[in-house]
Protein backbone atom coordinates (compact mmCIF):
# COMPACT_ATOMS: atom_id res chain seq x y z
CA UNK A 1 0.00 0.00 0.00
CA UNK A 2 2.24 2.75 -1.15
CA UNK A 3 -0.48 4.97 -2.47
CA UNK A 4 -1.36 7.31 0.31
CA UNK A 5 -3.32 9.97 -1.50
CA UNK A 6 -4.84 9.95 -4.95
CA UNK A 7 -2.66 11.90 -7.31
CA UNK A 8 -4.62 13.80 -9.89
CA UNK A 9 -3.02 13.97 -13.28
CA UNK A 10 -1.37 17.36 -13.49
CA UNK A 11 -2.63 18.32 -16.91
CA UNK A 12 -5.45 15.92 -17.45
CA UNK A 13 -8.11 18.52 -16.96
CA UNK A 14 -6.60 21.13 -19.21
CA UNK A 15 -7.03 20.44 -22.88
CA UNK A 16 -3.69 20.59 -24.59
CA UNK A 17 -5.00 21.28 -28.02
CA UNK A 18 -6.40 24.71 -28.32
CA UNK A 19 -7.45 26.64 -31.35
CA UNK A 20 -4.90 29.02 -32.66
CA UNK A 21 -4.64 31.82 -30.26
CA UNK A 22 -5.90 34.91 -31.88
CA UNK A 23 -6.20 38.39 -30.68
CA UNK A 24 -9.53 40.05 -31.00
CA UNK A 25 -9.25 42.86 -33.42
CA UNK A 26 -6.10 41.62 -35.05
CA UNK A 27 -5.98 42.72 -38.62
CA UNK A 28 -4.44 40.80 -41.43
CA UNK A 29 -3.59 42.09 -44.83
CA UNK A 30 -3.38 40.04 -47.94
CA UNK A 31 0.10 40.41 -49.34
CA UNK A 32 -1.22 40.13 -52.84
CA UNK A 33 -4.10 42.53 -53.10
CA UNK A 34 -3.79 44.34 -49.82
CA UNK A 35 -7.28 43.56 -48.66
CA UNK A 36 -7.49 43.91 -44.95
CA UNK A 37 -9.48 41.44 -42.96
CA UNK A 38 -9.82 40.65 -39.34
CA UNK A 39 -9.03 37.45 -37.60
CA UNK A 40 -12.67 37.18 -36.77
CA UNK A 41 -13.58 37.22 -40.42
CA UNK A 42 -10.93 34.67 -41.23
CA UNK A 43 -12.16 32.44 -38.46
CA UNK A 44 -15.55 32.25 -40.09
CA UNK A 45 -14.10 30.86 -43.25
CA UNK A 46 -13.42 27.16 -43.70
CA UNK A 47 -9.89 28.10 -44.61
CA UNK A 48 -7.75 31.12 -44.37
CA UNK A 49 -8.09 32.61 -47.76
CA UNK A 50 -8.41 36.03 -49.20
CA UNK A 51 -11.22 36.98 -51.52
CA UNK A 52 -8.63 37.05 -54.28
CA UNK A 53 -7.69 33.48 -53.54
CA UNK A 54 -4.33 34.20 -52.03
CA UNK A 55 -3.58 32.61 -48.73
CA UNK A 56 -0.69 34.60 -47.47
CA UNK A 57 -1.46 37.28 -44.98
CA UNK A 58 0.64 39.54 -42.97
CA UNK A 59 -0.39 40.84 -39.66
CA UNK A 60 -0.86 44.50 -39.41
CA UNK A 61 -1.39 46.54 -36.36
CA UNK A 62 -4.97 47.29 -35.56
CA UNK A 63 -5.97 50.89 -35.33
CA UNK A 64 -6.48 50.62 -31.64
CA UNK A 65 -3.52 49.36 -29.74
CA UNK A 66 -3.75 48.51 -26.16
CA UNK A 67 -1.00 49.84 -24.04
CA UNK A 68 0.37 47.32 -21.65
CA UNK A 69 2.49 48.49 -18.82
CA UNK A 70 5.78 46.76 -18.56
CA UNK A 71 6.32 45.16 -15.25
ZN1 LIG B 1 -6.02 39.14 -51.59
Amino acid sequence: MSEVAPTPAPEAAAPKEQPAKVFAGAVYECVRCGTKTTQEELAKLPEVKCICGYRVFKKVRPAVVKQIKAI
